[in-house]
């Protein structure tokens, strides 16, 4: 959306005065590399740092130091294509540690060589860097492209990161690949030069956003069960009005479990416990409270209407079945699959495992006016669930 925004921001600049474009075309994109340069390295997050050099380097390219020897030009976005693919993999280690020292002094290294020897390429890659691989036609070609080999590759790289955006949900894939975009729309050589400043500006702005949400994300969410975190509670219930339910979920005898098969399966069964409570019906928003607890907030809803929701959520748990392999003890969380129940049973090096939980829950009430009041209510059901046998649900 911001690049297309950027499309149509350009379209409008001529209703802009002419005093103006200065500002637009040269100040904001500067400053809002900046600004995004700034908060990647202060929140950590150097992918984003070097995905706005080069960025950077691009619009450079391409505005202030137009010019390039057409060779040393199809060199250098290669590079960036390729780099900004690769980087997207690595993990954000500091720009101060030695991973960073490292990763510069590799790009420092790339651009060196492609500034001083680019001319002194061998013939056959030049030649395949010039060949004609799409067969665009002619009058197609309004400007200057890319050689095909490079649109191609960036083609396929931004269809691999859009792939993995969508996959796995995942918001720095996201943002690598509507910066590829944006690098293929500076690299386009699009005529009206306005293009250039105006896509930087969009991919900065799309970096800044990223490490916004992320950041938030990372606040509000637990980040091993993905499930919101006790702080997103805390908010939630300052917001709650006159009549709302609340309850308490723990999972039986999880020391239990951790001891007898490990931390990390532990893990993975409170990931599976967290991904149930994520569909709970009837209106409840989940948190995890903390370690093998968590809490279920249903604004506006009685005892009598949260019931045979919390009841079912609490059948389903036990009736669900995790198989982990004995040799490795790996989990294959596929329940479903047409085979589970022949490995669970009959495969020795297969063992099915499962949990239960226990539930208490609390309306508002004259007595319990205030959340912490209802959660409280709530922990001695949760009590009474344990005592009276676990596996139960009790209100
Ligand atoms: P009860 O049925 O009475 O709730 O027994 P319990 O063993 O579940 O209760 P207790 O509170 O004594 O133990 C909770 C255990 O949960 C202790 C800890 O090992 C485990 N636990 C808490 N957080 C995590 C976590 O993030 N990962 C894993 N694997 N285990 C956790
Ligand atoms: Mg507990
Ligand atoms: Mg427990």
């Amino acid at each position: 959306m911001l690049l297309a925004i950027s499309f149509v921001a350009i379209s409008q600049l001529s209703k802009v005065p002419a005093a103006w474009h200065i500002l637009l075309a040269e100040a904001l994109p500067v400053v809002s590399v900046a600004i995004a340069l700034l908060l990647s390295i202060q929140f950590n997050r150097s992918r984003y740092s070097f995905l706005l050099v080069f960025l950077a380097i691009a619009g450079l390219s391409q505005t202030k130091f137009k010019g390039l020897m057409p060779t040393t030009e199809d060199l250098l976005f290669v590079g960036l294509f390729l780099n900004s693919f690769i980087f997207s993999f690595l993990k954000d280690r500091s720009l101060m540690s030695i991973h960073g020292v490292f990763r510069s002094g590799f790009l420092l290294i790339q651009g060196f060589a492609i500034w001083n020897y680019a001319l002194m390429l061998p013939d056959p890659i030049i030649d395949w860097l010039n060949s004609d691989l799409l067969s665009i036609p002619a009058s197609l070609l309004i400007y200057r492209q890319l050689p095909d080999g490079i649109v191609i590759f960036a083609l396929i790289s931004s269809f691999i990161l859009m792939v993995l955006t969508i996959v796995r949900n995942s918001s720095i894939r996201a943002t690598f690949f509507g910066c590829q975009l944006g690098l293929l729309g500076i690299s386009s050589g699009y005529p009206d030069s306005a293009l250039v400043p105006f896509l930087v500006m969009g991919c900065s702005l799309m970096v800044i956003l990223a490490i916004l949400i992320e950041s938030h994300d990372m606040a509000y969410r637990d980040e091993l069960t993905r499930l919101p975190s006790r702080r997103a509670l805390n908010q939630a219930l300052l917001s709650l009005g006159r009549r709302y339910t609340i309850a308490m979920l723990d999972i039986d005898h999880f020391k239990i479990f951790n001891d007898k098969h490990g931390h990390d399966i532990g893990d993975e069964v409170l990931k599976m416990v967290a991904s149930k409570i994520a569909h709970i019906t009837g209106g409840g928003k989940p948190y995890r409270y903390g370690g093998e607890e968590f809490t279920i907030v249903f604004p506006g809803k009685s005892k009598q209407q949260v019931e045979s929701h919390l009841e079912s959520l609490r059948e389903v748990i036990e009736a669900y079945q995790m198989v982990i392999r004995q040799s490795d003890r790996k989990i294959d969380n596929a329940p479903d699959k047409k085979n589970r129940g022949r490995r669970g049973k009959n495969d020795p090096k297969y063992q099915t495992l499962s949990v239960t939980i226990s539930i208490g829950y609390a309306v508002r009430t004259i007595d319990d006016k205030v959340p912490e009041d209802v959660i409280k209510a709530a922990d001695q059901a949760l009590y009474r669930a344990k005592k009276q046998g676990r596996n139960c649900i009790r209100g």
